[in-house]
């Protein structure tokens, strides 16, 4: 396969063809370093050598009614994360400024749950107005299944994206969760998109899916035009049912990462959850094919700090986005003081 007969046809607006995409996530070893130049390749063509950061915040913890299989925060799994309630607006604001000084691009807001409820809506958009009206950072939010109602505040309230993960391909969805469908999922989608927010939609490597999975998730989510892709890879949780399931092995995650790039050339591509454990050595490699990344850790794991995050980047030649569309320098120094978020710090289940 020639790589970069690939990076042509996707700089030339072109779709692979499914066993090119294919042919992507079978590229032998020694040809990694010519996959990735020829994703690099799309990838500053859209972004530069650019980067932008995400922060997530876990607005509320577990106790979730669902049942997807990898997740820790569903009460059907005996997980040992234990569950606290709804954040206040403070402490939602109190995130984002501490987003805003490892100089994310975005703050995420997420909550566990099958969709919010009014109270929970009503918290996410105060909080949301009173970010934006006190600092420049773009805000997504993350609160299951949407109505157009409640879209619309979202929107109104200044939040920018909404997120939604397909996770896998229809196929394989439902043997990982059963309390919703992936059509549900594809439709809350469609309804932030017609409310007029940007849509971040992905999904997480390692379920056990097989290649055509991952092929079929990554053409839907082309299919749905999503603005933003983030590719996690599973760091499965005890008392779930898919603890115990292996690591993705780095080299696959980084074929997969480029196979993203090359179905979706325009997309915000994030290498998001599982990026420390999975690419271990590697992590820098992922920035060539995607152009963003969590720091500060996840919902319910830790990961990088912004001081890690900043010198990876630094000492791999790329720059930061910032909300303002302004790119800066990553500076690890600054950041060296700030104080190291932890995920949500769960209260024992009793
Ligand atoms: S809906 Fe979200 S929080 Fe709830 S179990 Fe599924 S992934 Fe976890």
């Amino acid at each position: 396969m020639n790589w970069q007969s690939l990076a042509d046809h996707a700089l030339a607006g072109g779709v692979p063809s499914r066993e090119a995409a294919r042919a992507v996530l079978h590229a032998p070893a020694d040809e990694t370093l010519a996959l990735l130049d020829a994703a690099f390749r799309v990838r500053r063509a859209h972004w530069g050598r650019r980067v932008s950061l995400h922060v997530l915040e876990n607005a509320k913890l577990g106790a979730c009614p669902e049942d997807c299989g990898f997740c820790s925060q569903s009460s059907k799994h005996s997980s040992p994360g234990g569950e606290a309630p709804m954040k206040s607006v403070d402490e939602l604001v109190a995130g984002a400024r501490r987003a805003h000084a490892t100089r994310a691009k975005r703050y995420c807001m997420v909550t566990a749950t099958r969709g919010p409820s009014q109270r929970d809506l009503d918290t996410i958009c105060a909080a949301a107005e009173q970010i934006k009206s006190e600092m420049e950072i773009e805000l997504c939010a993350s609160l299951g299944i949407l109505t157009e109602a409640k879209a619309k505040r979202l929107v109104d309230s200044g939040v920018d994206r909404f997120n939604h993960n397909l996770e896998t391909s229809e196929r394989h969805y439902a043997t990982i969760v059963s309390t919703h469908t992936w059509r549900d999922r594809v439709e809350t989608v469609q309804i932030a998109k017609r409310a007029g927010m940007d849509t971040c939609c992905g999904g997480i490597v390692g379920l056990g899916e097989s290649e055509d999975d991952l092929l079929d998730l990554a053409f839907a989510l082309r299919e749905l035009d999503v603005d933003s892709v983030p590719v996690n890879f599973l760091d499965a949780r005890p008392g779930t049912p898919l603890a115990g399931y292996p690591l993705v092995e780095p080299a696959y995650a980084l074929r997969a990462l480029c196979m993203f790039r090359f179905v979706h050339p325009r997309t915000d591509l994030r290498v998001a959850g599982g990026r420390e454990l999975t690419l271990r050595a590697l992590q820098a490699f992922a920035l060539y094919p995607a152009n963003s990344i969590f720091t500060q850790g996840y919902l319910t794991t830790g990961g990088a700090t912004a001081h890690a995050d900043h010198q990876m980047i630094r000492d791999a030649g790329f720059e930061l986005e910032l909300a303002s569309g302004e790119t800066v320098a990553a500076d690890p120094d600054a950041m060296a003081n700030l104080p190291t978020r932890r995920p949500s710090l769960p209260v024992a289940r009793s």
